[in-house]
């Protein structure tokens, strides 16, 4: 990876560990910018919880992407990385009022309103700030995509945001629209996540396009930012099969102008926000194998030095992964087996049924696609340490995140 042997990399760094591929990362951006690159005014915001750290923030902001927060925590790592916020939106259905303090303090670009309850508590900061603040509404467009379906609801079944469909959407930009402290910007949706397929971003575009119409005729407001979220599928296992972003944001941002024309409306600034699709395929997790445990005619296990508590996504949803021996990627796999995490509980398991060589004590195991949702999701479950991540470019490898110490988990007990 990144010219460096990971074998070599665990003989200097340990186990368990993740490992990042900083030129992976740099050209997945490219692209992204390449293929809004037609729209004209686009904008590529980087879903920061995929995976967020100040490194990770100056990779992002080089590439010339802007960034999403959904906290004050992910917020306050922009702040030190020294991003600039005017490319900053502020996600999340319940921010804090702390939170919306410290957003409108730092000047972000836009704060995307979730809720009835957010936009009287923004309002409320502002007033006391004597801050105007830049919004944009979550509205749910009733697309719903995940991996390989996408269904269209009349579904107000969802935590986030506004539903176009019943008029709440519309009533909450009306609000907005009275208030001297809020300015109403445009339409945020996300609709899912690992998705394959271009229709349902088509769909939801041309929904949001035809919701900004209504909105200018009956309100008089104008949506002059559209943002359509993220969600770009990346290959996990073999029957993933992701497009690439010129695939997906080449085709929906064509759509989005020629629907526009026709409805002879002007073109929004056009947002995409990817977070995955950036991260994850760029980043593996190294571990080594100790205990082996194989249950005749039932199941084979072998245990590694890793977890649940670094990776939570198959105990979280059953999420799959491909994996092999890194120090043994020649030989054939030939053996079915489970690969159990560390922690006290029965559901810690990394992947299932997976083939493999025959497995020794001592080998290195690889997981691929990790470089999204496992750092960030990561715990000190069981007083585990997180283990620290590894930028390899180059033929260089270097901590972008350093090892946890116990002094680490144990310097706020009281
Ligand atoms: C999670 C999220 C994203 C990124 O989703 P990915 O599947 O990681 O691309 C983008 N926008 C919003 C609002 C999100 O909640």
């Amino acid at each position: 990876m990144g010219g460096c042997d990971t074998t070599e990399i665990i003989k200097k760094f340990g186990t368990p560990l993740y490992v990042l591929d900083e030129n992976y990362i740099r050209n997945t951006c490219k692209e992204y910018i390449s293929a809004l690159g037609e729209y004209g005014n686009g904008l590529i915001a980087y879903a920061g919880k995929a995976l967020l750290c100040k490194k990770m923030c100056k990779i992002v902001a080089s590439e010339g992407l802007g960034l999403d927060v959904v906290s004050g925590g992910e917020l306050a790592t922009a702040l030190q990385a020294g991003f600039d916020t005017s490319k900053i939106y502020f996600h999340g259905n319940n921010k804090s009022r702390q939170e919306l303090e410290m957003a409108v303090k730092a000047n972000v670009h836009a704060i995307v309103i979730d809720s009835f309850f957010e936009i009287d508590l923004l309002n409320d900061v502002c007033k006391k700030l004597g801050k105007k603040q830049a919004v944009l509404v979550r509205s749910n467009p009733g697309v719903e995509a995940h991996t390989h379906h996408y269904i269209q609801t009349a579904k107000v079944d969802s935590k986030f945001g506004f539903f176009v469909d019943d008029g709440t959407a519309e009533k909450a930009i009306a609000t907005i629209a009275k208030s001297s402290f809020l300015n109403f910007l445009g339409l945020h949706c996300h609709i899912g996540s690992q998705i394959f397929e271009v229709t349902p971003f088509e769909l939801a575009a041309k929904k949001m396009i035809d919701f900004a119409a209504k909105v200018k005729a009956k309100l008089g407001v104008t949506v002059s930012e559209l943002n359509l979220g993220g969600g770009f599928g990346i290959e996990y296992i073999d029957e993933d099969r992701p497009l690439t972003p010129k695939e997906y944001i080449g085709l929906v941002a064509k759509q989005v102008k020629d629907y526009c024309k026709t409805k002879d409306m002007p073109q929004p600034k056009l947002i995409f926000e990817p977070g995955r699709s950036i991260v994850g395929p760029a980043g593996v997790t190294l571990y080594t194998v100790g205990a082996i445990k194989d249950i005749p005619n039932v199941r084979k296990y072998i245990s590694v030095d890793g977890g649940m508590h670094e990776n939570p996504r198959h105990a979280l949803y059953q999420a799959q992964y491909k994996v092999a021996l890194a120090n043994r990627l020649d030989e054939t796999c030939t053996e079915k087996i489970t690969i159990a995490g560390k922690c006290c509980e029965s559901g810690d398991m990394l992947a299932r049924d997976v083939m493999l060589p025959p497995v020794k004590s001592g080998d290195n195991l690889v997981i691929f696609s990790t470089g999204a949702y496992n750092y960030s999701m990561a715990s000190n479950y069981n007083r585990n340490l997180i283990p620290p991540i590894v930028l390899v470019n180059k033929g260089k490898a270097e901590y972008m995140i350093r090892p946890q110490t116990y002094d680490d988990i144990m310097n706020r007990d009281v």
